[in-house]
């Protein structure tokens, strides 16, 4: 048994702190480079290096915790590892090997086995893999460098007092370009999206519902968590963006999974109307992704015209509820693991 850091696990928040060690690959010469576990937390690069100028760089967010009978796993590495891949070549850049990306989130969870939150804190270890371009590029192409890294960091229960439900606007800015990179994990989505997340939250929202870009007619997203909805019978409604812009969440597409297969409930893919949020179509609405897994969703609001959900602000509907229940259930390894999501690291 590895000796666990003296962390009040259940106070941390979600702030970085470096651990003991992170992984860095370099890319050079045509190709990626063997791998590292380093102690160096820092990177040193040219100015003149192509994420500085031209934004050549991708991410990934997953987390690595103890279940009930003491293992440490993570949940899903290689939905992760295919996502990058898809982010790196929509951004001209050299995909990490997907086998190998799994590898290297094994080897530094292994390294700070330390540092994994004990099971029942509420605490995990967040995953963080990011390539970006190192190469020094001034004219407009991509870069011939590039760094792969993993840090990992422990960061405290997204809900410390409860699940509750949030308020969020519709937002007057669009997160994404139609056919533009919204489909993406790169950070540049989240610098064209700053300005409206900061004056959400100005304005008392837990975040913005972005419209499609194209027609402001469809509901798209978060800034960084996927929407689903229940419909008045019960289905579960998930929008589709039809201008391709909309984020491929791991937690909304196992949710789908696990409506369909732990709950036997009916689940309906396809763009939905804002209208149909302002009907009152929808008596339950939430956002998911990893750090919060759902956050139910009470409100949304339109300039001045409030929609508040069937389910409210005080409680988290019953489906949303059931949902979050089940998915953490196969998670902590409560619930059996149907589809083998949770990947076991060997921590000898
Ligand atoms: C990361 C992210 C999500 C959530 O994805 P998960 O894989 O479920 O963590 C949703 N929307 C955006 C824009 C994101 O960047």
């Amino acid at each position: 048994m590895v000796e666990k850091k003296d962390i009040e696990w259940g106070k941390l928040g979600f702030a970085y702190q470096p651990t003991d060690l992170s992984y860095v690959s370099i890319y050079k010469d045509g190709e990626w480079g063997e791998g590292t576990l380093t102690p160096d937390h820092t990177v040193t690069l040219s100015e003149c290096s192509g994420i500085l100028h031209y934004c050549q760089e991708v991410f990934e967010g997953l987390k690595a915790y103890t279940t009930k009978s003491g293992d440490i796993v993570c949940f899903r590495p290689d939905q992760n590892a295919k996502r990058m891949h898809n982010s790196a070549l929509r951004l001209c850049m050299p995909p990490f090997p997907e086998d190998r990306f799994v590898d290297a989130v094994e080897k530094v969870v292994k390294a700070n086995a330390a540092w994994v939150p004990p099971f029942g804190s509420g605490a995990t270890l967040y995953v963080r893999p990011l390539m970006f371009a190192t190469g020094e590029v001034i004219g407009v192409s991509p870069a011939t460098e590039y760094q792969f890294r993993i840090f990992v960091t422990p960061v405290g229960p997204y809900y410390t007092g409860g699940v509750k439900p949030v308020k969020v606007r519709i937002s007057e800015y669009d997160r994404a370009a139609p056919h533009g990179t919204g489909n993406i994990k790169a950070g540049l989505n989240y610098a064209m999206s700053m300005k409206a997340g900061v004056e959400a939250h100005e304005g008392g929202y837990a975040d913005n519902l972005y419209l499609d870009p194209q027609t402001r007619t469809y509901v798209e997203e978060s800034g960084g968590a996927n929407f689903l909805f229940v419909d008045k019978d019960g289905k579960l409604v998930v929008p589709q963006s039809f201008t391709d812009s909309i984020l491929p969440s791991v937690t909304r597409r196992s949710l789908v999974e696990v409506a369909k297969s732990y709950l036997g409930m009916e689940v309906v893919e396809r763009p939905v109307k804002f209208q149909e949020v302002r009907d009152g179509e929808f008596v339950e609405a939430g956002m998911c992704g990893t750090a919060a897994v759902i956050s139910p969703v009470g409100e949304v609001d339109e300039g001045d015209k409030h929609y508040v959900l069937a389910s409210g602000m005080e409680e988290v509907g019953p489906v949303m509820k059931k949902l979050r229940e089940t998915l953490t259930g196969i998670q902590s390894g409560k619930l059996e693991d149907k589809f083998n999501w949770v990947h076991k690291i060997d921590v000898d």
